[in-house]
């Protein structure tokens, strides 16, 4: 086993740039450091924490227990047809690397989910999307090692539970697997883009040419553009999920609200703007001490400076009972919240 740290601090590994310390800290470079440490005392004592870059988390403390994190590199090709390649890939890779890597070989699936911030053990966690996709589309399998059972375990696509935003990793089994390795199955050309998204089909066909590399940098540009950048303003992309309420609950919103987004999710469900509702709410750019809406985006909550974790929660707070008073919709933090 390599090192475990003690008073570890976690201000480097939380996007929202707030003061937080884990009594433990280990870091999982190799699988078989992950059988060590599983054989040790404090593993066995200590609540535990999975993290990865921490783009999806908000520290209302520190985090008294053993944060366990992966380092675990490699990219593989593990299979291929004249249409798909396989590949597999350790969880601590950075998810955007991987996404450029993949449109440099022109290998397709994953170029809509552009510089999302995090590592790719992450990513069928809360089966990230962005702009029409969703990693599930393209994860084939998730291998990892189950603390409970201390054995590695192979997830299959279809065992993973799959959901918007959601999956097994994140119900079952949060923060009692660590995934390992992901495999990917990606496409070769000629590819099928995803442009009915907002106005990315207008956005491509400016450019006259219908490449991975198009989109990719037609999205990168779009959130550069619109989101706040994490390494100069602390935030965690979106703080609460989109809500699905039933068809009815939306027909009446509907009613009193014509202009309100809406989008079908499923049996008689539909999916509702966050962002929409809390802008309505007149909360677009909303300070509270030094926790904030984004001015572009107000989904994202933001620290303007020195805010503490408690600070952000308390604006989410607030905005869930501003929003739940107004159109009866009680908004879900999309965040993992400690
Ligand atoms: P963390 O925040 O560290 O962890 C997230 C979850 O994954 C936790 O439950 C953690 O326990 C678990 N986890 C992490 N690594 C592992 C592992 N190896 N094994 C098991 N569990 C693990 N998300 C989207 O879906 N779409 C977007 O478009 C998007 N845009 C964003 C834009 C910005 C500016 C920011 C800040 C965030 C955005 N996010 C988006 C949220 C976030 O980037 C993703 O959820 C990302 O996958 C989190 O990766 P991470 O490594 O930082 O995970
Ligand atoms: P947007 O385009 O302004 O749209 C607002 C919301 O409406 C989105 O969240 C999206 O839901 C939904 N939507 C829009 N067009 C849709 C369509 N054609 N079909 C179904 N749903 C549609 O959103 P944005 O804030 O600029 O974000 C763009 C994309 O990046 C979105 O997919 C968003 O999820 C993703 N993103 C995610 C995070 C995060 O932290 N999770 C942060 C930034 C951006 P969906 O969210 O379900 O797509």
């Amino acid at each position: 086993m390599g090192l475990i740290y003690q008073n570890y601090s976690l201000d480097h590994l939380n996007t929202f740039h707030l003061s937080a310390r884990a009594s433990y800290f280990a870091l999982i470079r190799q699988p078989a450091e992950m059988e060590q440490l599983a054989r040790e005392d404090l593993f066995r004592e200590q609540p535990k924490l999975i993290l990865g870059g921490g783009s999806n988390l908000l520290l209302t403390g520190n985090f008294n227990g053993l944060v366990i994190r992966s380092g675990i590199q490699g990219l593989e090709c593990v299979d291929e047809t004249d249409e798909s390649v396989w590949i597999r890939v350790g969880s601590g890779m950075e998810w955007d690397e991987l996404v450029a890597w993949a449109v440099a070989h022109d290998w397709g699936g994953l170029e809509n989910l552009s510089a999302i911030p995090g590592d790719v053990g992450a990513a069928p966690v809360q089966n990230i999307g962005a702009y029409g996709a969703e990693a599930k589309d393209m994860i084939e399998r998730v291998e990892g090692f189950d603390f409970n059972s201390k054995t590695w375990k192979t997830f299959e696509a279809g065992e993973c539970e799959f959901d918007y935003r959601n999956s097994i990793f994140k119900k079952k089994f949060k923060n009692e697997f660590l995934v390992s390795q992901v495999t990917f199955r990606l496409s070769k050309a000629p590819h099928s883009l995803l442009t009915h998204y907002g106005n990315l089909e207008e956005e491509l066909q400016k450019t006259g040419t219908r490449s991975l590399a198009e989109m990719r940098r037609i999205i990168t540009d779009i959130r550069r553009l619109k989101l706040p950048d994490i390494h100069t303003t602390g935030n965690a992309g979106s703080f609460f999920k989109n809500p699905v309420v039933s068809l009815v609950q939306a027909d009446q919103l509907r009613d009193a609200y014509p202009n309100m987004p809406a989008y079908p999710a499923g049996d008689r469900q539909v999916k509702l703007s966050a962002a929409w509702l809390i802008d309505q709410s007149g909360l677009k750019g909303y300070t509270m001490g030094r926790a904030a809406t984004h001015t572009q985006q107000p989904l994202v909550l933001i620290n303007t400076g020195g805010a503490t974790g408690e600070e952000i929660w308390k604006l989410a707070e607030y905005i869930r009972e501003f929003v739940f008073d107004r159109y009866g919709v009680m908004l879900e933090p999309e965040v993992n919240v400690y």
